[in-house]
């Protein structure tokens, strides 16, 4: 048995998932004539009271679109220096939107209205002109933290103050919304425009939606398209999303259960160093004293456990849909076990 903590994106489809897969109506989207995307569209642009959504192949994908859309080149981008965006989209921002980023210190993945005023460019020549703020909810960096939501009332006030737009990345927002049992609507009235992934903890093989306003979606989807992200009949994935949607939400709760379970068991032990609060299914954890996090993800490998070494001193580990109550015990066990 092997017990895959990588990352939540290693689920495979469930047979309902297959079902809906098989059973999906489909169409050619590039001609906005696929039933299951349109359906997807208008399910999740409800769902977070935006006015329309564009299914994107990746979440890597929407974000991009989202940053190309809402500035020019040249101009700056504000965000956490571990954002998603910064680090982990090969330089995205620079190569599809010509524009540049404004990376803020923060703390875990997160960063707070002073720092977003603190950044922004005065109206100078001299300066690349300050345009779009990017947030990331839950932080992964920051081991799957959500922001207080005070301060992101506090960061959309710093925004309109100076006409600049506000961009969540919410790869994983559900995760968020389970944990804090926040009304998704409240995300609509802030964000300008709001990525989700559906290939993290909700299950599907792959797909992302972008939601913003008509006009918004508009021009996405011609950057969509530009970026060779207009697919033909992409219902067979979208209705992975439409299910996951019905059947995959609520139970997140339990990943957050096991992410914690597996915390008290690290907790435990000398060799577990500083620990991020877990929050969500990401826990991030130094291991100290003689373990590396190559040697520990190696001795959990022997009994077919796989977690990820992010750090020098850090290893991470995501629970998913496809870790059992059963697997959380084994684990926990085996951790007991060590010295
Ligand atoms: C996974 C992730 C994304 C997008 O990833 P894709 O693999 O391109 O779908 C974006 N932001 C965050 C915070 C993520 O964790």
């Amino acid at each position: 048995m092997t017990i895959d903590y990588r990352s939540d994106t290693f689920t495979r489809p469930t047979p309902g998932m297959l079902e809906a897969m098989y059973n999906a109506e489909t169409g050619d989207d590039v001609f906005g004539e696929d039933p299951s995307v349109n359906r997807l569209e208008a399910m999740m642009a409800d769902f977070f009271g935006k006015a329309a959504a564009l299914y994107c192949p990746s979440g890597t994908m929407s974000n991009q679109v989202g940053i190309k859309v809402q500035t020019l080149p040249g101009d700056e981008v504000i965000c956490s220096q571990l954002a998603h965006v910064y680090i982990y989209e090969g330089g995205g921002i620079a190569f599809n939107a010509g524009a540049q980023v404004r990376p803020i210190i923060g703390e875990r993945g997160m960063i707070t209205a002073a720092e977003v005023a603190a950044a922004i460019n005065p109206d100078d020549v001299h300066k690349a002109r300050t345009s779009l703020v990017c947030l990331e909810n839950t932080a992964n960096r920051g081991g799957g933290c959500c922001y207080d939501w005070e301060e992101v009332l506090r960061i959309k006030a710093v925004c309109q103050e100076h006409n600049l737009k506000l961009h969540l990345d919410g790869a994983r927002l559900f995760n968020a919304l389970i944990a804090t049992k926040q009304d998704p609507t409240a995300y609509g009235n802030v964000f300008d425009s709001i990525s989700v992934c559906l290939n993290k903890g909700m299950g599907c093989p792959m797909g992302s939606v972008l939601m913003g306003s008509e006009t918004f979606i508009r021009e996405a989807r011609r950057i969509r398209k530009k970026l060779g992200g207009g697919l033909r009949q992409a219902g067979y994935m979208a209705a992975t999303g439409i299910y996951a949607m019905e059947n995959h939400l609520q139970r997140l709760e339990e990943d957050h259960l096991h992410a914690k379970q597996i915390a008290h068991a690290l907790l435990e032990k000398n060799f577990t160093g500083h620990m991020l609060p877990v929050e969500t299914n990401i826990l991030i954890f130094e291991v100290i004293g003689d373990w590396t996090p190559v040697s520990f993800a190696e001795y959990l490998m022997r009994d077919g456990i796989k977690v990820m070494p992010i750090s020098t001193n850090q290893v991470r580990m995501v629970t998913h849909l496809d870790i059992t109550p059963e697997m959380v015990a084994r684990t926990c066990e085996v951790i007991a076990g060590m010295n």
